[in-house]
């Protein structure tokens, strides 16, 4: 299988380049040139299987350089006993005949990034060795709290990586800053910035471009990575669970094999739907799947109108993973609806750079209406949501995972499609406490970890267990650096 640039169908890389490139040198994502399909056969030899073997299946048909052994391997691992707490690993919910909730928080750090970020280091460690390449890679990234962690504990221990996350001294919740303090792995580093995200994430934008680091880096045997979404190898794990959730329906007997079911995803940066339209595309029997964005609508607006403006308020929100202006994934979308024009594509990214807005096609447009519906849903509607869930269905949400449940609702009102749906649960409650006190009407006494406590003890539901032993544990970091320090702090952590 080859894998294209969204802005240059000339570049054409192997699956092992594309994981290890991360990102085209054009600045386009590198994509699959085609999509295999699964007929309903294929499907149905899939209901008996296990989360991992599933994981190998669908993935083996995109990794052809990968071997179905190192595969199954690899899944095995990444989404066994002792990082998941449920051999089922991403287990489907039911709530009534038609509304079912995909939980993607039984892995390492109670968040969906767990699915792709237990197996890129894998499928990256890997493909360093078939490309023959000897340096160690070091991998840094910026981190709003949700994706350092989930990588940090990705690529603990992995051969032939390194990696180093920095944060916001004050911009992350007390529970992911103890999470990631704890983290670890002979490899791993982490660093507190003084200043915002936008600080920590320029600073890691400009050591990516420091030609003089770059270098020396070189001459000692490190070259420099990025674990972000961006990532094929972060994209391809995902398509899996939305399959994997389709079997379970249909082997569970909640689910004619064949019926379509419609998927409502709460969205940031476009990696977790993108991967269901691909499921979608591959031929597993889905409706429309549901855009839902929290005040954030960015994406609301473009899938309703075809206008893509990011000249607008950024809002922080109680569901900050999907606090974004730019979804770069959205990127992938725009070639494969555009036919794999990659002069296109370029087109419309250079006017998001140049003024922060374009317009797609009138062709581009009617695909999106077929293949999505959108909404948004507010901060008051978000708690609401919270609370309503609890109270009427005795089932705890997290403040992202309220977006999708709420969206869905206003969907089908709407839309008065109420076909089978699953919207998919991408934390634990447990990752944002003080949100979710406040919503079922308690008080958020206490501070970090003992809002884990109090959240247990008002529920009666237990914490995901490495949530609640994070009180236990010692802190092994105790770096804060400024922002002009970083590219030393680099230098430091690679001696
Ligand atoms: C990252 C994240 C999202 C958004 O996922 P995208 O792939 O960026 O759209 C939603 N919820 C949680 C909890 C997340 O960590």
């Amino acid at each position: 299988m080859k894998y294209y640039s969204t802005r240059d169908t000339a570049v054409d890389l192997s699956a092992a380049q594309a994981v290890q490139q991360g990102l085209s040198r054009d600045g386009g994502l590198l994509t699959p040139a085609e999509f295999p399909t699964l007929s309903q056969e294929e499907l149905e030899a899939l209901l008996p299987l296990s989360y991992p073997r599933r994981a190998a299946a669908v993935m083996g048909l995109y990794l052809t350089d990968y071997s179905a052994e190192e595969l199954l391997d690899f899944a095995e691992t990444a989404y066994g006993p002792t990082r998941f707490d449920t051999a089922a690993v991403a287990p489907v919910r039911t709530l009534d005949e038609a509304t079912h909730c995909l939980e993607l928080w039984h892995g390492p750090t109670s968040a969906f990034k767990d699915l792709a970020l237990q197996m890129l280091p894998r499928l990256l460690s890997a493909a360093l060795k078939k490309t023959g390449e000897r340096r160690t890679a070091c991998i840094l990234a910026a981190t709003s709290g949700d994706t350092g962690k989930a990588a940090m504990e990705g690529f603990a221990d992995v051969e032939q990586t390194k990696i180093l996350v920095f944060y916001p001294k004050d911009g992350v919740s007390a529970v992911q800053e103890a999470q990631m303090l704890t983290q670890r792995g002979e490899n791993v580093g982490v660093c507190s910035v003084v200043g915002n995200f936008d600080d920590a994430q320029s600073g890691v934008k400009r050591i990516f471009s420091d030609e003089a680091l770059r270098e020396e880096l070189d001459g000692r045997g490190y070259f420099l990575s990025s674990a972000n979404s961006i990532n094929w190898g972060r994209i391809l794990p995902q398509v899996v669970y939305y399959i994997s959730a389709y079997c379970d329906l249909v082997r569970d007997g909640k689910l004619k094999m064949g019926t379509k079911v419609n998927f409502c995803v709460p969205t940031g940066n476009f990696g977790d739907i993108l991967a269901g339209y691909y499921a979608k595309k591959m031929g597993l029997p889905v409706g429309k799947l549901i855009c839902a964005s929290n005040k954030n609508d960015v994406l609301t607006e473009f899938l309703t109108t075809g206008t893509y403006d990011r000249n607008r308020n950024f809002y922080n929100t109680i569901s900050p993973s999907m606090d974004i202006l730019i979804s770069s994934n959205l990127e992938r979308l725009l070639f494969d609806l555009s036919g794999q024009n990659g002069e296109q594509v370029k087109d419309y990214m250079d006017q998001l750079a140049m003024s922060g807005s374009y317009r797609v096609s009138d062709g581009i447009l009617e695909q999106i209406h077929e293949l999505f519906w959108a909404g948004s849903c507010g901060e008051a509607e978000t708690a609401a949501a919270i609370g309503r869930y609890y109270r009427e269905r005795n089932y705890l949400l997290d403040t992202h995972t309220a977006v999708a449940a709420d969206v869905l609702e206003q969907y089908r009102a709407k839309t008065g499609d109420n076909a089978p749906a699953v919207f998919v649960s991408t934390a634990s409650p447990f990752k944002f406490c003080d949100s979710v006190l406040a919503a079922i009407g308690e008080m958020a006494e206490g501070t970090g970890t003992e809002l884990i406590d109090r959240l247990q003890y008002v529920t009666g539901r237990p914490a995901p267990w490495r949530l609640a032993a994070l009180r236990e544990k010692e802190n092994r970091f105790d770096l804060c650096r400024k922002k002009e320090e970083m590219p030393q702090t680099v230098r430091d952590f690679l001696r």
